[in-house]
């Protein structure tokens, strides 16, 4: 990652980056370089030619647009961000070399394409905060907590107090949290097929001791009690 050397005072910055020595102005001029092609812009950080995508907007600029693209701005203001906090004396975050077109997350701490990124306009390089792996274990957590109101610890948690298997079957996997759908309570954590077989049988007890009966030889018969009632047995 380049560093900017100089105090931030100074009109100029040496910019010494991917082994290119490049100097720009810190006092934005308002200038850019000739686009080559209909719709490209020269970023005046980094030099190269970019679509107009690749920069921020900028209300003031006749063209509507920043003069660095968004990856210059990220890291022009992570560099001014780590010199303030080392002037102020605090603890900066190690420097991690992060190569043109990727980026880092700190939520895995795993260097990635900007492709493993979700877009996002108003983040100044235009990208989510956590790689897209991380935002999908959020939106698992966050479904978990709406869903069952537990966290994923507090599932983890269930499931060895389970010995991690189904309490129904007691042979698959405990991997389906399992509530009732009236209270909204968890009752425990249970297979596919045995979450499945309850709906099946819509949460009934009686309905599923019936069943049981049934599968060991008794079936059910009404009991008459008087002419035209019938006992339903208990
Ligand atoms: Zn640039
Ligand atoms: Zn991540
Ligand atoms: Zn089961
Ligand atoms: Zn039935």
């Amino acid at each position: 990652m380049p560093r900017i050397s100089c105090v931030p005072s100074c009109k100029k910055a040496e910019n010494r980056g991917r082994g290119r020595v490049i100097t720009f102005e810190l006092k934005e001029s308002g200038g850019f370089g000739v686009a080559e092609e209909p719709g490209a812009k020269q970023c005046t950080g980094c030099k190269r030619d970019l679509s107009a995508a690749a920069f921020a907007r900028d209300k003031n600029r006749r063209d509507g647009l920043q003069v660095r693209c968004r990856e210059c701005v990220a890291e022009y203001s992570a560099a001014r961000y780590r010199r303030r906090r080392v002037a102020m004396g605090k603890q900066v975050r190690e420097q991690v070399d992060v190569p043109a077109g990727h980026k880092l997350c700190r939520t895995c701490g795993a260097v990635k394409p900007h492709s493993a990124w979700h877009r996002n306009a108003t983040a100044p390089d235009g990208l989510s905060t956590r790689c897209k792996a991380c935002r999908a274990v959020q939106g698992r957590q966050d479904h978990l907590k709406r869903q069952y109101g537990i966290t994923e610890a507090e599932r983890d948690a269930l499931v060895k107090e389970q010995w991690g298997l189904c309490v129904i079957c007691l042979e698959a996997d405990a991997a389906h949290v399992d509530h009732d759908h009236k209270t909204g309570k968890v009752r425990g954590v249970l297979c596919f097929s045995c979450n499945a077989a309850l709906g099946q049988f819509k949460d009934r007890p009686d309905v599923l001791r019936r069943a049981a009966e049934y599968l060991e030889g008794n079936v059910w018969k009404p009991i008459l009690e008087a002419p035209g009632v019938y006992r339903l047995p208990s």
